[in-house]
């Protein structure tokens, strides 16, 4: 039973990263906002004050009080990029590369995402929903409270509404706030393969409108156990009547074309629902061609121009990281988040936790990475998990940073510096997470 007001007591460091309204860039990434000390009262899963022990006591009269003695006191992470509805892990593929195949190579040899569809096809929202679940709970153990879903094996148009009805259900029964995406277009599936622009018109003439679509009530309907005002209260989704905040679309060689790609967002638009995409993972797409949709994220980005970075920095859409996949891929490149940075532009990290490229839902070890093989500092890195996450979600108001007013959404490290957050990298020294003041 959580109390109503909480009193977080003498962490050795309480890293604020406030006054965020828009992402943080360049040497901004580093200013966390540390108070030695710190302090933070939570009152009905709202933080209500921040700063020194010493300041916030005489205002915490009948709380609990956690003491935080070294401990590090941070915002939680936002995971901005997750495929979670997946039924089971691709061991094959694992093995295959292991030996020397590549991800194109296992992707045309029936491996690749392709091979995660048969299993999403053949389950039950009720079973992919507790996949979901026991990720989002992994997630939460490792210090993320905010997490983007996306659907994106089912690939026919059940099978999509069935995933992401499966993120509604796991919501239902996560304390913290999940964001559900519609990924139809993440491959064309075999049974499109001569017709792909046949499968591309299904996705926004079919897909797209039943994911933006109110909910109906027999898929609405109370769980055991949970009240119904409950409901969607924590999908962090402006329009929680919607099954879908976002639609994605994976635009790539071998996965849709750029033309493809501006059909499937201009149909997301068109029914009211915000954007984002996978693109530069294997190959450049000139970023400017999607201009007109102002995405919230442009994730991946390993392979960008000069142009792309000088044009990106003078937007407001967040470059997603997500080095996890290059390491897991055993690839020895990744995005260049450096000269990103350097240039201005917002930077995210964030798992890409999925069956194929990235099984992982710790994202202390993606700032491990990104510290170890993009040279990211580990002050960049938490800006990056935290705060401009969050700002890759359009949830910049209300997570991201300990400030009076945003969700208590809060992770508690062991360790007396920050910087140990990416240094302890393949074991997790997250001690307690706060999702919305509960714990
Ligand atoms: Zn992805």
């Amino acid at each position: 039973m959580t109390p109503r007001a909480t009193l977080l007591t003498h962490a050795s460091q309480l890293l604020m990263l406030q006054g965020s309204a828009a992402p943080r860039r360049g040497p901004a990434m580093t200013d966390l906002g540390i108070i030695e000390d710190g302090a933070v009262l939570i009152k009905d899963g709202r933080i209500t004050a921040a700063g020194t022990t010493d300041e916030l006591r005489p205002h915490s009269k009948n709380t609990e009080e956690i003491d935080c003695r070294n401990k590090v006191v941070l915002p939680g992470f936002v995971d901005s990029h997750t495929h979670p509805v997946f039924a089971t892990p691709r061991l094959i593929d694992f093995e295959k590369r292991v030996a020397g195949a590549s991800y194109e190579e296992i992707a045309a040899a029936g491996g690749g995402i392709r091979a995660s569809i048969h299993g999403v096809r053949e389950s039950s929202a009720d079973k992919l929903a507790h996949h979901v679940l026991h990720a989002l709970n992994e997630m939460s153990a490792y210090g993320t409270t905010t997490v983007e879903a996306k659907s994106g094996y089912g690939l026919d148009l059940a099978s999509e509404l069935r995933s992401l009805e499966a993120i509604r259900q796991a919501a239902q029964h996560w304390q913290g706030t999940l964001v559900p995406t519609l990924l139809g277009a993440h491959v064309v599936p075999p049974e499109f393969r001569d017709n792909p622009d046949e499968y591309v018109r299904i996705v926004c003439d079919e897909m797209i409108p039943a994911a933006a679509r109110p909910v109906p009530q027999s898929l609405s309907r109370a769980r055991r156990g949970i009240r119904a005002p409950q409901l969607g209260a924590n999908l962090g989704n402006d329009t929680p009547q919607k099954l879908a905040a976002y639609v994605d679309v994976f635009c790539e060689r071998g996965a849709f074309t750029p033309e493809q790609s501006l059909r499937i967002l201009r149909a997301a638009v068109a029914h009211g629902l915000k954007t984002r995409i996978h693109v530069g993972q294997l190959t450049h797409t000139a970023l400017e061609l999607f201009s007109e949709f102002h995405c919230a994220s442009f994730d991946h980005l390993d392979n960008l121009s000069d142009a792309d970075i000088a044009w990106l920095a003078r937007t407001d859409t967040v470059a997603t990281l997500l080095p996890a996949a290059n390491y897991f891929l055993g690839l020895t490149t990744f995005p260049p988040a450096r000269k990103l940075i350097d240039s201005g532009v917002a930077v995210a990290l964030a798992t890409d936790y999925n069956p194929g490229t990235s099984p992982t839902t710790s994202m202390p070890f993606v700032m491990s990475v990104a510290s170890t093989h993009m040279k990211m500092s580990p002050a960049e890195a938490i800006a990056a998990a935290t705060i401009n996450g969050a700002c890759a979600l359009d949830l910049q108001h209300k997570k991201g940073s300990l400030e009076p007013g945003k969700d208590a959404d809060i992770a508690i490290f062991d360790a007396q510096d920050y910087r140990e957050i990416p240094y302890w990298f393949g074991v997790n020294r997250c001690s307690k997470t706060i999702l919305g003041g509960r714990y």
